[in-house]
């Protein structure tokens, strides 16, 4: 059971240098999560203490879980990941007891990164009517927030929690002492999207008519996994035609491809 409803890896290896157009939010999730566990000296010399949890929240394929596995791969930690969804979903009666799972292993595998994604399946409003299927979630959301609570911050463990709907968080969740750090992540500017553009196209083989700005100008409100998926629909373009390299036509014809796509509620932001 374990295995299925979470991820560990050793080191993710991810780079910062992989993630485009976040540079202050990377700021501030390396101040509040990197360094208490590479240099937990420099909080106490001062005398603060580093928040216990942190909550990303954006939009999907804003890159949540790639700043999760990046800071992981820094601090030289465990990266797990639980799905706040699958918790519900597919571990009827289970939540609980598989939160208080996931947390021992977090401790076991310090120094550990818990990531806990589609937070809102867990933490949302209780405002349920009481069918066995939210006392269920109830449950598990409690036994999350005794886990936080009885957390000691110098085990080495930080938590990381998404969300695309911090609408629907329970307050309860964002109290002193459990995410008291919340951070957007956004879409993606101009230049965050010329950037992930490069960045996802680094290995490949471009030519000379690729314009950069253009592709930033025309992608405007899509997200990060949104560009990932236009590089990747442009090198399968090129592939179909035997061809060698991947032309600015290629690109457009993908753009047009994914936003249609889009258009017909095609989820691909995994
Ligand atoms: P969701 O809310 O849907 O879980 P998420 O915010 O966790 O999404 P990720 O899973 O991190 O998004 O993003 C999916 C993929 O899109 C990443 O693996 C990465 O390849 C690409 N991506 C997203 N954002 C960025 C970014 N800012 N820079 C580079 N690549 C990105």
């Amino acid at each position: 059971v374990r295995a299925q409803v979470m991820e560990l890896i050793n080191s993710p290896g991810i780079d910062y240098d992989m993630i485009g157009g976040l540079d202050d939010v990377l700021k501030e999730v390396i101040e509040s999560v990197e360094l208490p566990l590479t240099e937990p000296e420099l909080f106490e010399r001062i005398g603060i203490e580093p928040p216990t949890g942190v909550l990303l929240y954006g939009a999907p394929g804003t890159g949540k879980t790639l700043i999760a596995k990046a800071v992981a791969s820094r601090a030289q930690a465990t990266f797990i990941r639980m799905s706040g969804s699958d918790l519900i979903q597919k571990f009827v009666g289970e939540g609980a007891r598989l939160v208080k799972d996931v947390f021992q292993m977090a401790r076991d595998k310090s120094p550990s990164i818990l990531f806990i994604d589609e937070i809102d399946a867990v933490g949302g409003m209780r405002t349920h009517d009481g069918t066995t299927g939210s006392a269920e979630v109830n449950r598990t959301m409690l036994q999350l927030l005794a886990e936080m609570d009885g957390f000691d911050a110098t085990k080495n463990v930080k938590i990381i929690a998404a969300t695309n709907r911090i609408d629907l968080l329970d307050p309860a969740l964002l109290r002193p002492g459990r995410f008291d750090r919340v951070i957007e992540v956004p879409l993606p500017d101009e230049k965050g999207r010329m950037e992930i553009f490069r960045i996802h196209t680094r290995k490949m083989k471009l030519a000379p008519d690729v314009d950069f700005e253009k592709i930033a100008k025309m992608t405007n409100a899509l997200s990060g996994a949104d560009i990932k998926v236009i590089t990747k629909e442009a090198g399968m373009f090129v592939l179909r035609r035997r061809g060698t390299e991947i032309t600015m036509k290629d690109i457009n014809d993908a753009y047009e491809k994914v936003v249609s796509e889009e258009e017909n509620n095609t989820p691909h932001g995994m």
